[in-house]
């Protein structure tokens, strides 16, 4: 990779951590209002529910593209972490903060999605029988 395009990509991971770091901050003041009313409580846990589940990806993302910025000061950026050979430059371009190349992405993903959908979905059959 040129230095170029290493600093293209400082740039874009540079403003992605900036926006990131904003939206987490703004979103830290998470608080539980105590309301009398049972069905606007209900309301509120959802929405605190799917505000934790934002937050926790944003906080994901940041994390990845902090990372990403390391290995660009590391010189390693462009490597996937878990085979070490170059990650597409395309792959990069739709995802400057990715870690692995998009075979290792896949096997990760795959695994993921197997403790994911097989834990819940019994539980699911257990309680439609
Ligand atoms: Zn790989």
């Amino acid at each position: 990779m040129t230095k170029s395009e290493l600093d293209r990509f400082r740039a874009i991971l540079t403003a992605k951590v900036a926006e990131l770091e904003r939206f987490t901050r703004h979103r830290e003041g998470i608080t539980i209002d105590r309301s009398a009313d049972q069905l606007e409580e209900i309301q509120a846990a959802s929405e605190r529910a799917l505000a934790v589940c934002n937050l926790d990806r944003e906080f994901n993302q940041l994390r990845n593209a902090r990372a990403a910025l390391r290995r660009i000061q590391e010189g390693n950026f462009g490597t996937c972490q878990q085979c070490d050979e170059e990650i597409h430059p395309k792959r990069l371009a739709a995802v400057p903060w990715a870690t692995f190349c998009i075979r290792c992405q896949e096997a990760v993903d795959n695994n993921l999605d197997l403790e994911e959908i097989q834990a819940p979905s019994h539980d699911l059959l257990r309680r439609a029988a």
